[in-house]
């Protein structure tokens, strides 16, 4: 809103203000004590013992941090997720890629306005292929039942999901007439050098978020 037209206010506050030695001594933030929900705590605890040592639970991660956007209309497609969380999100223990999305479901989700949202994130997961699992917020869970439950919902894309293959540090960018498209992204690959030992392949320009490769046939 203000950002749209500053105004006077606006004027002033870059003519004298917005420099951290302005900052009162002491800032206005403090720590919540409601990080995480009372329901929300419950099921942590419980995908903690569904999940031992082998993924690490993120709790509330925003979307932008777990998808990109490709294609047209990058900014407008960002906006919406960019303020949307996920509750929790579990990682691979070794290389933090995201495998499964949870989301706790209780009574707030029966209202309209959830229900739309819900069914948005569901689209989201479902075009990125990362499988999200609903849970409904109970007084008390079965560890074996959540446990089967996160098992049997990451297993269909398990394979997608794993860790593609190391890719070696990458050189600049050159424009690569007849370039393959990556099969994630739908964009012209790009030719990269590798800074190991020189040898040339395919990239996406999306990397890092996207680590697809191919190998550069020659004619
Ligand atoms: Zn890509």
């Amino acid at each position: 809103m203000s950002s749209q037209n500053p105004g006077c206010l606006g004027f002033l506050f870059r003519l004298f203000g917005g420099s951290e030695s302005r900052l009162p001594d002491k800032l206005p933030y403090r720590i919540r004590d409601d990080f995480l929900s009372r329901a929300e705590l419950s099921l942590y605890g419980v995908l903690r013992l569904a999940v031992g040592d082998q993924w690490v639970i993120c709790p509330k991660v925003n979307l932008s941090d777990i998808f990109y956007v490709v294609g047209e209309e990058k900014q407008s497609w960002r906006n919406r997720i960019d303020r949307k969380h996920l509750d929790f999100l579990l990682c691979d223990a070794q290389t933090m890629q995201p495998v499964l999305g949870v989301e706790l479901d209780d009574r707030s989700h029966a209202r309209r306005d959830r229900q739309e949202s819900d069914a948005f994130k569901d689209k989201v997961f479902r075009a990125a292929g990362l499988p999200l699992v609903r849970i409904q917020a109970r007084a008390n869970y079965s560890v074996t039942e959540i446990s089967t439950l996160l098992r049997s919902a990451m297993s269909p894309t398990s394979q997608a999901a794993n860790p593609p293959a190391p890719t070696p540090k990458t050189g600049t960018q050159a424009p690569s007439p007849g370039a393959p498209i990556c099969p994630k992204c739908g964009v012209a690959m790009v030719v990269r050098a590798s800074r190991k030992d020189g040898s040339r392949f395919y990239g996406c320009p999306n990397f890092p978020r996207c680590r697809h490769t191919a190998p550069l046939v020659r004619p």
